[in-house]
């Protein structure tokens, strides 16, 4: 039987399991609209994060003023279409980053030892059956590899309106891209993950404020145990069916956020 493979980029397996039936429109079909403001806002603070880490990491270190200089450039020529609202105008979206990238350059930054950034993965294949296969590819967006005392794990760093609540960063949610990073980095490096996940919360509504959480097991959602199916096979097999659940509870079913929303019988 010939093969057919799917490519797909690694940074949205994730979201495969949020509304399947968006992931579908997408990544599969191509749906496209304009990115939100804050969506925006997440982009351009990972750039200069990543400028500032990369370099850290490199031994050449640069200020984060320097690397500041990279959020600006990203908020004035996005890379994609962008719908502004009141809510969330240029300046607005200028100050707000700049406040959360100076804060991680300078209290957080510094608290991890690097291995890599935003690493470039070898393509993952992930067999279907009946001669399906989807091939993550792409980089390790908007993460870090660490090491430290439990040896190397993720640090993904996550913005949004309510990414931080009452000290620590919002995990719900993000199991499944964290436990794809770790599959990705194994299967890359030969390296095998030891500590567990964290995931670094910037939030950009409100006061500026950034906190940590862990996740524990990720890798384990992915790949299953023997009590349960991990979500390799459970995304396997509506590829091989081309079922893809919708999921109007999702915290993206809006006509802001789904492209395919025009046309999607299952929400309100
Ligand atoms: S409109 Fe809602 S249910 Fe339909 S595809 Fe989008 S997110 Fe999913």
């Amino acid at each position: 039987m010939s093969e057919s493979v799917t490519r797909v980029r690694a940074s949205s397996w994730g979201s495969l399991f949020d509304c399947a039936h968006r992931w579908e429109g997408t990544h599969l079909l191509g749906l496209q609209m304009p990115s939100s403001p804050r969506a925006l806002l997440g982009t351009a603070i990972h750039a200069s994060t990543a400028a500032f880490d990369a370099a850290r990491m490199a031994g050449a270190p640069i200020t984060p003023d320097d690397a500041a200089g990279v959020l600006v450039d990203t908020l004035h020529t996005p890379p994609y279409d962008v719908d502004w609202t009141d809510d969330l105008t240029p300046p607005k979206a200028e100050a707000t980053g700049l406040k959360l990238h100076t804060l991680y350059c300078q209290d957080w930054s510094p608290r991890f030892e690097f291995a890599a950034v935003e690493l470039e993965t070898k393509p993952f294949r992930i067999d279907c059956g009946r001669g399906q296969v989807v091939e993550l590819v792409g980089t390790m967006d908007r993460s870090r590899i660490r090491r430290g005392a439990g040896g190397i794990g993720i640090a993904d760093l996550k913005t949004g309106a309510t990414a931080v609540a009452k000290g620590l960063a919002k995990t719900k949610g993000h199991a499944a891209q964290v436990g794809t990073y770790e599959l990705l980095f194994e299967h890359t490096t030969g390296e095998t993950i030891t500590a567990p996940a964290e995931i670094v919360g910037m939030k950009t509504k409100g006061t500026p404020e950034i906190a940590v959480a862990e996740i524990r097991n990720a890798r384990d959602v992915m790949v299953g145990t023997d009590q349960f199916p991990g979500l390799i096979e459970i995304g396997a097999e509506m590829l091989r069916t081309g079922l893809f659940p919708p999921n109007p509870q999702s915290m993206m079913c809006h006509q802001r956020y789904c492209a395919r929303w025009s046309t999607c019988p299952y929400h309100e």
